[in-house]
């Protein structure tokens, strides 16, 4: 594990620092740390384990007190060993809870656990041991390398997959990162459908809800039969006063990607929660007004009243990647 925290490679961003001698990334990570694990009914119903820390800087995230790690330490568990989490994991899911909300895997989850590769990988080896037929989900925004995908194929029983935008301007406003690599990864995924458990892809209105026929578009053309599921935003992080999603648009989403030919789709979330007395209800002017894309405009325009430094957003490059507001905002509503 050490060599490649020594050198860090493992997401996209390839920062090429010594995690381990106080050099910092996007992820701002050193060794990997659990933030929190539990029994989590949320289908596939595991034991989820969540890593701290998050190589994206999105502004609708829910977990920004686990995945903007240090400044939200808040939740974080600590250095656990390996083989005392694949222990109790085992024990959780054959624990009569785990067996009554039908858990029947080891979910790993964040921020993003991409980050915390070698450690995970060393949690599977050792829950592998204790029982072979162990299952492994892998949650990931899709921002890793081609060979840290790899590596997860090669373990995981199953992927969720998270994707926001085909277009990279809406992606770059929302998660501070290309589009780019989010696509080609699943397009991977999509190579190996028995190992992909659904696309998941969160609507926030007014940002990203005009990338819905594209993303659809998008997966329909690696696979019809591939499974997706539309996430609600709730209003959270950055995004704390954006209007929720209505059940209207959850609705127009799932009959899109019907339209678009895709065959198993669903929605899930809660719906219409009302935004807040900062809620911006258009793109604002000014530098953002080069974006093209309205949805790209607003959210450009939440990430720099939070504190961001860029029109188009681009965190692994970044001069202000090791402190900057949106990393350290906190929200004083969440729902
Ligand atoms: S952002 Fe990615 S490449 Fe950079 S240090 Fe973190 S995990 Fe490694
Ligand atoms: S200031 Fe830089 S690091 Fe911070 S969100 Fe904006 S682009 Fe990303």
């Amino acid at each position: 594990m050490d060599a490649e925290l020594q050198d860090c490679r493992l997401c996209e961003w390839q920062c090429g620092v010594d995690r381990l001698a106080g050099e910092q990334g996007v992820c701002l990570l050193g060794e990997p740390q659990v933030a929190l694990r539990t029994l989590h009914p949320a289908p596939p119903a595991s034991y989820t384990v969540f890593m701290a820390g998050c190589n994206l800087r999105c502004l609708h995230c829910q977990n920004w007190d686990i995945a903007q790690w240090p400044e939200g330490r808040n939740r974080v568990d600590g250095h656990l060993a390996a083989g005392e989490l694949a222990k109790e994991a085992l024990k959780a899911l054959a624990s009569s809870l785990g067996r009554g909300i039908g858990a029947d895997r080891i979910f790993f989850s964040g921020g993003e656990a991409t980050c915390s590769l070698p450690f995970v990988e060393e949690v599977v080896w050792q829950a592998r041991k204790l029982d072979p037929s162990v299952r492994i989900n892998f949650d990931t925004n899709g921002f890793m390398t081609e060979e840290s995908l790899r590596r997860v194929l090669s373990w995981t029983t199953s992927v969720t997959f998270d994707l926001r935008a085909v277009d990279d301007e809406v992606h770059r406003a929302l998660t501070g990162a290309p589009a780019g690599p989010v696509l080609r990864n699943a397009r991977m995924i999509a190579e190996q459908p028995e190992k992909l458990w659904e696309f998941r892809i969160l609507v926030v209105p007014g940002v990203n809800d005009g990338q819905i026929e594209k993303l659809s578009w998008f997966i329909a053309g690696l696979g019809t039969e591939l499974p997706v599921c539309f996430l609600a935003f709730r209003p959270n992080f950055v995004l704390e006063h954006h209007r929720g999603a209505p059940v209207s648009l959850m609705l127009k989403a799932v009959n899109t990607a019907r339209d678009c030919g895709l065959r198993q789709v669903a929605w899930s979330g809660r719906t219409d929660l009302l935004g807040g007395p900062r809620e911006l209800l258009q793109a604002s002017l000014g530098p953002v007004s080069s974006l093209s894309d309205p949805g790209a405009r607003l959210a450009a325009a939440y990430a720099m009243r939070a504190g961001c430094l860029r029109t188009v957003r681009d965190c692994g490059h970044c001069e202000a990647r090791l402190k900057c507001g949106v990393k350290s905002y906190r929200p004083i509503r969440c729902t």
